[in-house]
């Protein structure tokens, strides 16, 4: 049984569930998928298929899958895309507002003005007119390249420009999406609405499930356009529902405060350390940016390897995000004696590496 062909009431039940988190009163339709992947291929032929246009614009840093259509719009270590040939033409990347780094000097929250401005003044005018371009995909917080999240501005400014030029804004949720920010999606930290939404990861606890989420206006596949065979069976359905009542209930409001704890753990390790950078984050999704050195901000991904590896064996597992940055992206159900031991571990590591630095 799939539910391609037939469907059971647990489907209906989850996509009516996800939409309700979702803002604005038009009726909105989900596609299930089995992976974040085949999430963003989906809203990639969405995206052409609704504006009957084929040109994609992207960010640097940006990751976004690795199957052939996704791959295109990932740019965040050439490794992913070395020796698989050509991609999807008709693709363009732009910076990512990445405010640690602005040449201008911006802050968190004001960084990316002049991204936008070449958005209109040069790609639109030299490379892709806008009336050609199907839509622009961004993740709200990038996750793989470095946990930055973009200021609310910029997220707001790009909606704007989407909807001026009648191009699908498409938000890759797949990493900073259900609940992992304090609220259900990382744009809503910004009060904007996506064209179409994708999500992964999260949405099923680690059972294989992802899910594009589009205004009815927007996904009219005719029948046989799009499908598939395990997207949304019911085991994984299943799993997402449980999951859907814990974040609901609970997790949610757990991610806010406990993002909130442990920033406020973290947020002087700048002073404390002359090799952290910058630390920065929206709820559960925490960056911390290892240079060699404050001034110059030198990136110091030998330090940032060793903390992980440090880390790893004092039982505390972080991941690596970007070229130096540490992402600290624990569960959910994250209580405070876990979030203390994580951040006095951390320290410790980050003291080790320094000595040696
Ligand atoms: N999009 C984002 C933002 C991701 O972080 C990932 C995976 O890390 C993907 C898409 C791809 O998801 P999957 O590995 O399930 O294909």
């Amino acid at each position: 049984m799939s539910g391609t062909d037939f469907y059971y009431e647990s489907m209906p039940e989850l996509a009516r569930r996800l939409v309700a988190t979702m803002p604005g009163n038009e009726p909105k339709k989900t596609f299930f998928t089995n992976s974040g992947t085949e999430a963003v291929e989906g809203a990639i032929k969405l995206a052409r298929y609704a504006t009957k246009r084929d040109k994609m614009i992207a960010f640097y840093g940006c990751f976004h899958g690795r199957t052939m259509g996704s791959l295109s719009l990932t740019a965040s270590k050439s490794t992913q895309r070395k020796g698989f040939g050509g991609l999807l033409s008709g693709v363009e990347h732009i910076p990512f507002p990445y405010a640690y780094r602005c040449e201008l000097g911006h802050g968190p929250e004001t960084c990316g003005a002049e991204i936008l401005e070449q958005l209109e003044n040069q790609i639109f005018k030299r490379l892709f007119d806008p009336d050609e371009v199907a839509g622009i995909i961004i993740e709200p917080v990038q996750g793989e390249g470095g946990y930055v999240p973009a200021p609310k501005f910029f997220l707001q400014e790009l909606q704007r420009i989407c909807r001026k030029h009648g191009i699908m804004l498409i938000l890759d949720e797949v990493q900073s999406g259900m609940g992992r920010t304090g609220k259900w999606w990382a744009y809503e930290h910004a009060g904007i609405e996506p064209d179409i939404l994708c999500s992964a990861k999260g949405i099923a606890s680690g059972m294989p499930l992802g899910a594009i989420i589009a205004r009815e206006s927007v996904m009219r596949w005719k029948p046989g356009a799009h499908g598939t065979t395990f997207g949304g069976n019911p085991v994984c359905i299943a799993a997402a529902l449980a999951t859907f009542d814990l974040i609901e209930n609970e997790y949610r409001q757990n991610a806010a405060d406990m993002g909130d704890y442990m920033f406020a753990k973290l947020a002087d390790w700048t002073k404390k350390f002359k090799i952290v950078g910058d630390v920065r984050g929206r709820g559960l999704m925490i960056g911390i940016e290892i240079v060699r050195d404050q001034r110059t901000k030198e990136k110091a991904a030998d330090l940032r390897n060793a903390i992980v590896d440090l880390a790893f064996r004092k039982g505390l597992l972080v991941l690596g995000a970007g070229e130096n940055t540490i992402r600290l992206s624990p569960p959910l159900l994250i209580e405070k004696e876990q979030a203390d031991f994580a951040a006095r571990t951390l320290e410790e590591c980050i003291r080790e590496a320094e000595k040696k630095a």
